[in-house]
């Protein structure tokens, strides 16, 4: 009960602030038909942004091109959602009880209707989320990215134990590092991730480990950010600090906590927001990115009241939003990648969270994480 009531004072306070502006934005939402969440955003891109103040020379690395952060489109980000992923023979298994792998996204020109749909729903840019060992295929992005008036930045790096290619094993964490800027120049990738673990685990394997060392060096070697796959919500054994101990791996590299984001950190069971705040202190961004999806191991009221809890402890520049997507059950008429924008969104703002903040969180944060100065590698 103490989390509605968290909510409650949260809503209070905000619908007031709303109530000052919102006869603009009523008249704004009734023209575009509902799609207030655009309407909004466009609405506050003119007010001063943090993506401003980014060191000279920043850029985000989409798949097709260098893009300067302030011009990739007037609206959101998706820091975390799946374009082309085939996990289908690579799995191996991993510990009792764990969930199945997702099915594959190999339909392209499925992809891509639901690709532009989003742009229209106020996204601009889409992070895939997978990489070589999830069986993400590059040209499916770059043909994605082409046909589509939304930005495709591809990732790179290795998923978790159960379908780690057998020949990493052997690798030490040097050679893994090597591996990884490489591909990352290459394929001209934006970022690292998702990078996790098995489900149900009591801690990080030491492949897991050495990965996640691997992948601290390539970001510090390469400017790129570097977002997490957390197993919570895949069973008991899984502890509460997982994220934080992420974080401390990827940090013993020299990798500074800005240039990370702990993902899945919405199906952790911590209404007070204890945890993540506590990550959001350190520097790190925290990442809600199964939002609308497995409302099984958590419920999008739940990520509501612990995000609210959040922001409440005054982080709204460290939360960033995406659905981990990967475009499936998506033949109806359900919501498709632009389910952040049109239905987990609404959720916050009925809550009380006022549209400035909304802007932050949806259009500055993952600017700000993605955007970095290219090194010489
Ligand atoms: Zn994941
Ligand atoms: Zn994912």
């Amino acid at each position: 009960m103490q989390q509605g009531f968290a909510t409650a004072r949260f809503s209070r306070r905000h619908v007031i602030r709303l109530m000052g502006a919102g006869t603009g934005l009523a008249a704004v939402s009734a023209l575009t038909g509902g799609s207030d969440l655009l309407a909004g955003l466009q609405r506050t891109a003119a007010s001063a942004s943090s993506i401003r103040r980014l060191p000279r020379g920043s850029i985000i690395r989409t798949l097709l091109r260098d893009v300067p952060p302030d011009a990739l489109g007037t609206g959101a980000v998706l820091f975390h959602e799946h374009l082309s992923i085939n996990l289908s023979g690579l799995g191996r298994g991993g510990r009792q009880g764990a969930p199945p792998l997702p099915p594959a996204t190999d339909n392209v020109d499925l992809i891509v209707q639901l690709v532009s749909k989003a742009g229209t729903e106020g996204v601009s840019c889409i992070v895939d989320g997978g990489h070589l060992d999830m069986g993400r295929k590059l040209n499916d992005l770059r043909t994605i990215a082409m046909r589509t008036n939304v930005h495709v930045v591809a990732s790179g790096g290795f998923y978790m134990q159960r379908v780690y290619p057998p020949d990493l094993a052997a690798k030490s964490e040097d050679q893994v590092a090597d591996d990884l800027v490489r591909q990352a120049t290459e394929g001209h990738l934006g970022a690292f991730g998702e990078i996790g673990e098995d489900p149900n685990g009591a801690e990080l394997t030491l492949d897991e480990r050495k990965v996640f060392r691997a992948v601290g060096k390539a970001a510090v070697r390469t400017g790129l950010p570097v977002f997490t796959h957390n197993s919570y919500g895949t069973g008991p054994n899984v502890p509460k600090d997982i994220g934080l101990q992420q974080l401390d791996i990827l940090e013993s590299t020299g990798l500074r906590p800005e240039r990370i984001a702990i993902g899945h950190a919405c199906c952790l069971n911590d209404p007070q927001a204890t945890i993540i705040t506590e990550i959001a202190k350190r520097g790190a961004f925290v990442g809600f990115d199964r939002v609308t999806t497995v409302q099984q191991i958590m419920p999008d009221e739940q990520k509501v009241a612990m995000a609210l809890a959040f922001l409440e402890a005054g982080h709204a520049d460290k939360l960033l939003l995406s659905a981990d997507f990967t475009g499936q059950r998506t033949l109806d008429a359900g919501p498709g990648y632009g389910r952040t924008l049109t239905v987990f969104v609404p959720m916050l703002r009925k809550a009380g969270v006022d549209e400035a903040t909304l802007h932050t969180i949806v259009y500055d944060n993952p600017r700000r994480f993605l955007a970095f100065v290219p090194k010489k590698t």
